[in-house]
């Protein structure tokens, strides 16, 4: 919190002194009391009531204290003893496509192939042939059947359309011989360089799986005919869903000027209900930077963020680049997309310019070939408090943790993953489990990691998040590297002030502080007081943005 902020206390309350921040208008619209306010690293830390005027939290203290400031035309809430915590923000997800995904394709989140492809079957059905069936949050280690979908499950199910089934995890799919001989694939094509079309290894024969870039050649033919009224419409319905849950803020992790758009027209259109920090992809950055744009332009609703690279493969899809095989696979080291040599050329373009960068990289091979860009550009190009943000950052070991620490850099790890991927973690291994999603190690070695579900991905429900950081334990009871537990407070500074700072925005939002904008999220239950394994059952009551109910339930 920077000290030249206009704060000053007075009166000394029963829990602290109260805050009070001088607006133009000190006139309360709104005031909170009767609540169990956590702060988050604020004066006071624990409040029963706050004062809101124009968005932004005017008062923050005792019931007796902010209740004196209300005047007539002020709202007053009795939140019944109910814990109140900051907005959520998800540093990291991917709202602008899953919005448009949701509206466009058919959810794959099902518990069986057969309901899979009966799903894809229906949606041909009302497509007309030749044209695409596409699904996504398809997720190969949730379905009963012990195999992955395959080539002929697709077949038989849809042969008269192309079809392409993301899984949940974005850098692989599954398609079926109509969309392989559009795209001119077959048994003899040779894998392009950071990709892989799979084959049965008994017979030869493509089994429909490709990764990583083997997906281009698809995703060109794919035609996105959205317009602009679907892409408002896709993050009016994908920023429902979202501050439903309690987040308030999100990162866009791959922005194109398109979703920059859609947001803009959403705010603009009454219909954004969060705040949108959106990176911008590296193949738009020439773009950006003959426009005069860089990181930070924009307001506290929608504002440019870093600029996104990729460096590495999936953790959900067990294709990230590490040192070590996966298990069960010796010869397995994952995908390398984008090296030092490839990341390096963009990223000073970048970096000269002003802008943040945020790389992808989620395998300690991959972590390290990103760091040694960072680490290279501050070395010949110094910029003060650059922030560099690693996506994801899963993999990590000591030697990376000090790196990252001296760089001043930001990870942004999978905050659901050791709850709800906990079947996938085998192929990790427990030993390279305890170094994954390191919010201890961050912690302790005084790095600021963030709240990041990566949806589609991972789920992005924030109680999810904070029980599965503090447990590490799967919906089954198995435990994934216990070591990396934080407590129930480290996890919301995590979810909350620590998102604020990786977007620059920790004096504007990330905790509950006279002056700052008025987010906030009402539970029904206290978080500090419920078991650890019941923390995802907790129900959100409300969410505040900038002063409005977004959520009721
Ligand atoms: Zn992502």
């Amino acid at each position: 919190m920077s000290s030249s902020r206009r704060e000053f206390l007075y009166g000394l309350g029963s829990l602290s002194a109260l805050t009070l921040f001088p607006l133009e208008r000190t006139e309360p619209d709104l005031i909170l009391y009767n609540g169990n306010f956590w702060t988050v690293d604020a004066r006071p830390p624990r409040a029963q009531a706050v004062a809101i005027s124009d968005g932004r939290f005017l008062a923050v203290g005792s019931n007796e204290e902010v209740l004196a400031l209300a005047s007539g035309r002020a709202k007053k809430l009795d939140l019944g003893g109910n814990t109140v915590l900051p907005g959520f923000i998800d540093a990291h997800t991917h709202p602008a496509e899953a919005g448009l995904d949701h509206l466009r394709m058919v959810d794959c989140d099902l518990r069986s192939i057969a309901d899979i492809v009966s799903a894809l079957r229906k949606r041909a059905a009302q497509t007309p042939p030749g044209e695409w069936v596409l699904g996504f949050k398809y997720d190969d280690t949730k379905t009963s059947d012990g195999r992955p979908l395959n080539l002929a499950d697709l077949d038989s199910a849809v042969p008269d359309h192309p079809v392409f089934v993301e899984h949940r995890g974005g850098h692989t799919a599954w398609v079926n011989s109509l969309a392989m001989k559009m795209v001119e694939i077959d048994a003899n094509t040779a894998d392009p360089p950071g990709g892989k079309y799979d084959h049965d290894p008994a017979t030869g024969h493509l089994t429909g799986h490709i990764r990583e870039n083997a997906k281009t050649g698809f995703q060109q033919l794919i035609p996105s005919n959205f317009t602009r009224d679907d892409r408002r419409e896709g993050v009016k319905l994908i920023s429902k869903m979202m501050t439903r849950t309690g987040i308030t803020s999100v990162g866009d992790a791959f922005g194109t000027p398109d979703d920059l758009r859609a947001y803009q027209e959403a705010r603009e259109a009454g219909e954004l209900s969060f705040r949108v920090y959106c990176l911008i992809g590296f193949q738009f950055i020439d773009q950006m930077l003959a426009a005069g744009i860089r990181t930070g332009l924009g307001d506290e609703w929608v504002r440019v963020g870093a600029m996104k690279m990729l460096c590495d493969g999936s953790i959900s899809e067990r294709t990230a680049r590490l040192s070590q095989p996966y298990i069960g696979r010796p010869d397995d080291f994952g995908i390398l997309v984008a090296g030092e040599d490839q990341l390096y050329p963009v990223a000073r373009k970048a970096h000269a310019a002003g802008w943040q960068l945020g790389t992808h990289a989620n395998g300690d091979v991959a972590i390290d070939a990103t760091l040694r860009v960072y680490e290279r550009l501050q070395r010949e190009l110094p910029r003060r408090d650059p922030r560099f943000r690693l996506e994801h950052c899963t993999v990590v070991n000591d030697s990376l943790v000090r790196r990252i620490k001296a760089l001043g850099a930001i990870p942004t790890p999978f905050s659901t993953y050791a709850y709800y991927h906990g079947e996938k973690m085998k192929e990790y291994g427990p030993e390279r489990v305890d170094h994954m999603f390191a919010l201890r190690s961050f912690i302790d070695a005084g790095i600021r990691p963030t709240q990041a579900s990566d949806y589609p991905p991972g789920p992005f429900e924030p109680m999810m998040a904070l029980q599965s950081e503090v447990t590490r334990t799967d919906t089954k009871g198995n435990v994934w590297g216990p070591k990396q537990k934080i407590t129930v407070e480290e996890a919301i500074r995590v979810g909350t002030i620590n998102g604020s700072h990786a977007s620059y925005e920790e004096n504007l939002k990330g905790s509950i502080e006279a002056g700052k904008l008025a987010d906030l999220v009402v539970l029904g239950r206290d978080p500090f007081k419920v078991d650890p394994s019941e923390l995802v059952n907790i129900p959100i009551q409300r969410t505040m943005v900038g002063g409005k109910w977004m959520w009721e339930a």
